[in-house]
């Protein structure tokens, strides 16, 4: 199954159309509308709001790693390298198979606890940073070795992206990931469904709607502009972005000429990339790398945890040495161990550590590695990108909608928020979760949660049932 496959994202800021028209292409300054005015929404105010802000956060600084222009397999692989048989990396950026994932993470945790394993002599110290989906199953797997583990945690909790909340809400609602993907290797429902996890299957056909609220017929013209420039793309020398792909392959050339609803074959395109392209990323397509991003043709449908993601960790964390609300800041090591200096000032060694902190913290160096990273990792860690996706939850009173859909989205508009997942007809509850993306994501991530909540409501006008005559 391909990662990410079925979510969407928005078209703020997005220049593929206007570098279409222009010979020598230049950055394009964004056209959104500014979602700072408070102006009252028709939609009623929700009972209970969740929002995440995933690019402030300090222990992740983003929402999970993509392919920028330029960045290969190969930089994730040698992220995932041990420096001196001391200091080990796991975290779904190193992951070679499903990056960006629950199951990519998972993955790479077990193979750095496998690489700890072959070198180290039993009973040794292994310190883990990271409390996320790859420490907690690194730290499992030597624990079950036999080996002295200790996981350093910066939050107060395990979990990391992974961030289920229950009190307020009438059933665990996600602010980290929501969907699964299974891989030919693991099949995470499975093992969801045995914890007692309730799922169900989320088929991705959308309700499309303009901002005047009129439902329309998805068109194809969008996914086919996509796959068109990829498949140019891939027969190019050198990789591209996808918006050069877009342009350069001629596939970004579509109409702009308004049909009878009021809609053009460009604003399809538009949508593709709003509703897709930037949600599984988290990135612009000037952003992406176009020999390394997937086409949504091809797309398989997910599942969607409705009974608790973050259970699937519970089992494993289960007995061991955890140091919460810890901050690491420095790495050091030598030939005889390792050495971790806290936020607090204190220290702590070990034989060997693994670090699996999201990419995000690599970036912003806000650890400090001791001696320096080699030039291949600190390449890997600038090569690779960082997407956002942020998330809205919203309780309401009663629905405002009358849509049974699940999956909402709009086109033609300029929309912050151009999806929206309805929990209405899988859990009984009004309850929606609206996502937004890449640079939407963050220039609205410096919002307070007042103007944060304004703008979403905005977005779902659309939606609004229409009063009866
Ligand atoms: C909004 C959103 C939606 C997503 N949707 C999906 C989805 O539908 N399906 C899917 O499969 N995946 C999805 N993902 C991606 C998925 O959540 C991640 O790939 C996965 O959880 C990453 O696990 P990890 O262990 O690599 O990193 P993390 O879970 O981030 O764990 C790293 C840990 O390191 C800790 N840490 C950071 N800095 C320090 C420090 N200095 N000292 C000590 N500890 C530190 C962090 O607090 C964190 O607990 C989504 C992510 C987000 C944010």
């Amino acid at each position: 199954m391909k990662r990410r496959t079925f979510l969407l994202g928005t078209a703020s800021g997005f220049s593929v159309l206007a570098l279409a028209a222009c010979v020598a292409p230049a950055p394009v300054p964004t056209t959104s509308p500014s979602p700072t005015t408070l102006t009252p929404s028709l939609v009623p105010q929700p009972l209970t709001v969740s929002r995440t802000n995933w690019s402030t956060d300090p222990f992740s600084r983003g929402s999970f790693s993509y392919a920028a222009v330029g960045a290969t397999p190969e930089h994730r692989a040698a992220l995932g390298q041990a420096v001196d048989a001391r200091v080990f990396f796991a975290g779904e950026a190193t992951a070679a198979d499903e990056p960006g994932t629950v199951q990519g993470a998972r993955a790479s945790g077990l193979l750095a606890a496998s690489q700890v394993r072959d070198i180290a002599a039993p009973g040794e110290r292994i310190t883990i940073v990271g409390a996320g989906i790859a420490g907690i199953t690194a730290a499992r797997e030597l624990v079950n070795d036999g080996f002295n583990v200790v996981v350093i945690e910066a939050r107060d909790r395990i979990g990391g992206r992974i961030d289920t909340v229950s009190a307020d809400w009438p059933f665990p609602i996600e602010r980290g990931p929501s969907f699964v993907h299974n891989t030919a290797d693991s099949f995470l429902d499975d093992e969801l469904t045995a914890l007692g996890v309730k799922l169900l299957p989320f088929v991705r056909t959308p309700e499309v709607r303009t901002r005047a609220g009129e439902v329309v017929e998805v068109s194809p013209l969008g996914t086919q502009a996509v796959a068109g420039a990829l498949s140019w793309a891939a027969n190019q020398q050198q990789d591209v972005s996808v918006e050069r792909a877009l342009v350069d392959s001629g596939e970004a050339s579509l109409s702009k000429t308004p049909n009878a609803e009021g809609l053009s074959d460009a604003d399809w395109l538009e949508y593709e990339i709003a509703t897709k392209l930037k949600v599984e990323t988290g990135a612009t397509p000037s952003q992406q790398s176009a020999w390394y991003t997937t086409d949504s043709a091809s797309a398989d449908d997910d599942q969607i945890v409705l009974g608790g993601y973050s259970t699937l960790l519970a089992g494993d964390a289960e007995g061991l040495e955890l140091l919460l609300s810890s901050v690491v800041n420095r790495v050091a090591h030598d030939d005889d161990g390792v050495s971790l200096r806290l936020g607090t000032g204190e220290s702590l060694s070990a034989d060997r550590v693994i670090v699996t902190v999201p990419l995000g913290v690599l970036k912003d160096a806000a650890i400090e590695f001791s001696p320096a990273l080699p030039f291949a990792h600190r390449g890997a860690i600038g090569a690779l990108g960082m997407g956002v996706v942020d998330k809205i939850w919203l309780r309401f009173d009663a629905p405002f909608w009358e849509t049974s859909a699940r999956l909402w989205t709009i086109v033609g508009e300029d929309a912050d928020f151009p999806v929206w997942i309805n929990m209405m007809p899988l859990t009984g509850e009004p309850v929606l979760m609206g996502l937004i993306a890449a640079e939407n994501a963050t220039r609205l991530s410096e919002l307070d949660d007042e103007a944060f909540l304004a703008a979403a409501l905005t977005a779902l006008e659309p939606f609004l049932a229409v009063p009866d005559q």
